[in-house]
């Protein structure tokens, strides 16, 4: 068997054996798992990694590992990319990204809905750092061409947002950026690349949580940015070998094996979450449903045009939410009441509004305000509809919801 595919292949393909090839040495079939902190080198080997190139034989393994290395390149098909570096989180490529390109003085726009912990650490850390935050409803563009400055180094997306499912078209806010001679990141976790690639769009960065779709199974946290060489090049070796917060050899030995099957799940998910959306949105107690695949999503053009799949996340809303939490908690026998999504198996969560407006969203102006109440209400349920039957998950909301 040669070592490359030098033909054209499908994304299933490309997803089982990119980054991949069968072991030199013994010819195992499926990847190493290479352990291993440190390797043998030859005694002309320099000990900081400013020397490190490219093609150098492996040091040591927060530099670089084997088994890393070859999920980055998968991840690197997945989008498109030049080049990825995995992280040990989702939080980790995103700690990693923010520091790597801000600097006192810098101004950073940030979508007001994004993930919770990324918006909490620029609600106080960051700012506290000199570096100037502003918040846009990133699903407004001409609000993004608003808010930038002279000093604006880096505009950070998230379509679809978490957790409100809001989308941000990405070619639009490309063109913004690159006008102003700033960096654009998309956080493409709930999408993924079944969805939308972002790099082809016009943006600089592609950050995924692989805890999430990419890994899939919920065993295994984990994190990776995407870009160009010339880009992450150096934000490997000066910011992310240093801080440290390098993926674990087993977690990307996991993460690879999830990611085989991934354009496969992503199929399925969507299928699900259809179908699942379609049964809340028909259900008298749901007051409303928000899912990209939905005529009645108030985006739903640009997301037909920007994802070629609607991923599994649905929100819904219920009247006096807070108790029905406690009754999903309690009842549902298939669903775990549980953070977190991606996974094979489906996961819902309470959130609070009052509770997340106080911990993590905090608006800079009365339109942002309205826009979250507008989705979220006094709060909202996020399911992450799983891979089981669907039949069965619509059954096991249904006695719950009785
Ligand atoms: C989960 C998540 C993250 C953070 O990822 P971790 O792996 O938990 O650190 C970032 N962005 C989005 C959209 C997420 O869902």
């Amino acid at each position: 068997m040669s070592e490359q595919i030098l033909f054209p292949v499908g994304d299933q393909t490309r997803a089982i054996h990119a980054g991949e090839a069968p072991d030199p040495v013994t010819k195992a079939s499926s990847p190493n798992l290479v352990m291993s902190t440190t390797y043998v080198v030859d005694a002309d080997t320099g000990f900081s990694v400013e020397g490190l190139q490219e093609n150098d034989p492996w040091i040591y393994s927060r530099w670089g590992n084997p088994t890393v290395h070859q999920l980055e390149e998968k991840l690197a098909a997945f989008e498109e990319a030049e080049t990825a570096v995995a992280f040990a989180s989702g939080m980790g490529a995103i700690t990693t990204l923010l520091f790597h390109l801000l600097r006192a003085g810098d101004h950073a726009i940030i979508s007001d809905v994004a993930y919770a912990a990324l918006s909490e650490i620029t609600n106080d850390m960051i700012p506290e750092y000199n570096i100037e935050i502003t918040k846009v409803n990133t699903s407004d563009s001409k609000a993004i061409a608003k808010a930038i400055r002279s000093n604006t180094k880096l505009v950070y997306i998230e379509t679809p947002c978490n957790p409100l499912l809001r989308l941000t078209d990405i070619q639009a806010v490309a063109a913004i950026a690159r006008a102003a001679g700033a960096k654009l990141a998309v956080d493409s976790t709930f999408a993924t690349p079944a969805a939308t690639k972002p790099l082809q769009l016009g943006a600089d960065f592609v950050i995924h949580s692989l805890t999430k779709y990419i890994g899939g199974h919920g065993d295994a946290l984990g994190g990776a940015i995407l870009g160009s060489k010339a880009d992450l090049t150096p934000l490997r070796k000066k910011t992310a070998i240093r801080f440290g917060g390098t993926l674990s050899p087993f977690n990307a030995w996991l993460i690879l094996r999830g990611a085989a099957t991934f354009p496969l799940r992503m199929q399925a998910h969507q299928e699900n979450a259809l179908k699942i959306a379609n049964y809340l949105e028909n259900h008298p107690k749901v007051e409303r449903v928000i899912y990209p695949g939905l005529p009645s999503h108030p985006q739903y053009e640009l997301a037909k045009r920007q994802m070629k799949n609607f991923s599994g996340m649905v929100t819904f809303r219920i009247k006096d939410g807070a108790s029905q939490a406690k009754i999903f908690a309690d009842k549902l026998q298939i669903i775990h009441y549980a953070v977190s999504l991606g996974h094979h198996r489906s996961l819902i969560f309470y959130l609070d509004s009052k509770a997340l407006l106080e911990s993590s969203f905090h608006f800079d102006t009365p339109e942002q305000l309205s826009s979250w109440k507008e989705y979220a209400g006094d709060g909202l349920f996020r399911l992450s509809v799983g891979l089981e039957d669907a039949d069965d998950l619509t059954r096991d909301l249904e006695q719950a919801l009785e």
